[in-house]
């Protein structure tokens, strides 16, 4: 079984006092519940990570480089992720994709210093409304999933989040039917590429305009094990909710 994941991407959003919304997220949280990520601004990581120290929260950071060091003036490593006592990093969001130039063979080397580094990668696949439009979706996460994600993938090391691009931020959601064809197909195609008892147990989030209103509905979903929540995340009124949807 896959582990259940509620996921929370702050973006670029926040600060140290943001970071007192752990302790009453922690307080709020289902007993035996899904595992609960918050992922804040690189410089809140050791903060947070202070934060939630005694509670159940893991955090994570929303990007890294590719080299493990060197001369990248406002990068930051997987290893000085890793320093900070955060677990996962988000890799390959369509907003780095988009506003940072990221092709599938960044994400994949990303990926992989993540890993060196110790840290479970969540990796981004999503559609644009074009390509859905022009009905490519498949064959854009297919590409994404086979050029973004390299060998070695486990279901401790890795998480994918299905997040259609026009999805983010929107308030417009997928149909529970379009959900399910992008989750039973990331399942399948990870099933021909690691084999079912790999494939079975990678948890598959899906993200964009996730609230408490729709989370219990798309929690439903076949092959959906949680979801990457970015606005709804920022507030336990709103956070709270959708994690005990998923318990
Ligand atoms: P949203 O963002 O929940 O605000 O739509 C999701 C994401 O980008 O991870």
């Amino acid at each position: 079984m896959p582990r259940k994941i509620a996921a929370g991407n702050w973006k670029m959003n926040g600060t140290a006092a943001s970071l007192a919304m752990l302790r009453d997220l922690a307080a709020n949280l289902p007993d035996a519940g899904p595992d609960v990520l918050i992922c804040p601004p690189a410089p809140l990581l050791f903060r947070a990570v202070d934060a939630a120290a005694g509670t159940s929260i893991l955090i994570g950071a929303q990007d890294c480089h590719a080299a493990a060091s060197g001369a990248y003036t406002g990068d930051i490593s997987a290893a000085q992720i890793a320093d900070t006592g955060a677990t996962y990093v988000i890799l390959g969001h369509s907003e780095r994709r988009e506003g940072h130039n990221e092709r599938n063979r960044d994400v994949r080397a990303k990926i992989e210093a993540a890993w060196a580094a110790g840290l479970a990668a969540i990796l981004c696949l999503g559609e644009s409304l074009e390509d859905r439009e022009a009905d490519n979706t498949l064959d854009i996460i297919a590409g994404q999933l086979a050029g973004s994600l390299p060998n070695g993938a486990t279901p401790e090391n890795t998480v994918i989040a299905y997040e259609p691009i026009w999805a983010i931020g929107t308030g417009k959601v997928p149909t529970l039917a379009q959900i399910v064809d992008v989750h039973d197909f990331l399942r399948a195609e990870l099933t021909d590429r690691l084999g079912a008892t790999t494939a079975d147990d990678i948890s598959l989030l899906y993200g964009g305009s996730v609230k408490p209103d729709n989370a219990a509905l798309i929690f439903e979903a076949r092959n959906v094990d949680g979801a990457l929540v970015g606005g709804a995340s920022l507030k336990v009124a709103d956070f709270a909710p959708i994690i005990h949807a998923l318990a």
